[in-house]
């Protein structure tokens, strides 16, 4: 039981896409739990779907998979993970962009927390050019987003 693979897999997921899920869906395959970990400050409250949402809607979506939780947190994500008794934290890749910053963050959470790795997966080709940002920005405006989503927005 204690040497259950737990991931933390970090993120804003404003909103979670179907790029997130894949990435989930194949982590299952390496771990034996994963924690969606959306980093959220009640203080500043300036996401695009409201938190309660969210939660529920990346719920629905893993209804079937009883190894996916999905909680909230404000804080070092490193701490976070160091308390939950998560050893890897699991990152999508989409392109260099993604490894500059990743690199640095993940050096920086390693330093913080040394026993834990970041682990990384490539994204799926289908699903690289998928970014919350762009979502946000075409869902805004009134476009149906819904086929890069895992449930309906
Ligand atoms: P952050 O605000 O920390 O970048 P995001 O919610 O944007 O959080 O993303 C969380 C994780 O999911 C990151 O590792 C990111 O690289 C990955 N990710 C984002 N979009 C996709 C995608 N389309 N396919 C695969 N992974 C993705």
């Amino acid at each position: 039981m204690d040497n259950k693979r737990v991931a933390l897999f970090p993120g804003s997921f404003d909103p979670f896409t179907k790029g997130h899920e894949d990435i989930v869906q194949r982590g299952l395959k390496l771990f034996d739990e994963i924690i969606i970990a959306i980093g959220y400050n009640s203080q500043k409250q300036n996401r695009y779907v409201p938190i309660d949402r969210m939660i529920s809607l990346i719920n629905q979506s893993f209804a079937d998979e009883p190894r996916v939780s999905v909680i909230t947190y404000n804080e070092l994500t490193a701490g976070l993970a160091n308390r939950l008794g998560a050893a890897y934290l699991l990152r999508g890749l989409r392109n260099t962009t993604d490894f500059e910053f990743e690199n640095s963050v993940s050096q920086m959470n390693r330093y913080l927390y040394k026993e834990l790795e970041t682990v990384f997966l490539i994204t799926s080709p289908a699903y690289a050019g998928i970014s919350s940002s762009i979502i946000r920005e075409v869902h805004k405006y009134g476009a149906n987003v819904n086929e890069f989503l895992p449930y309906e927005l």
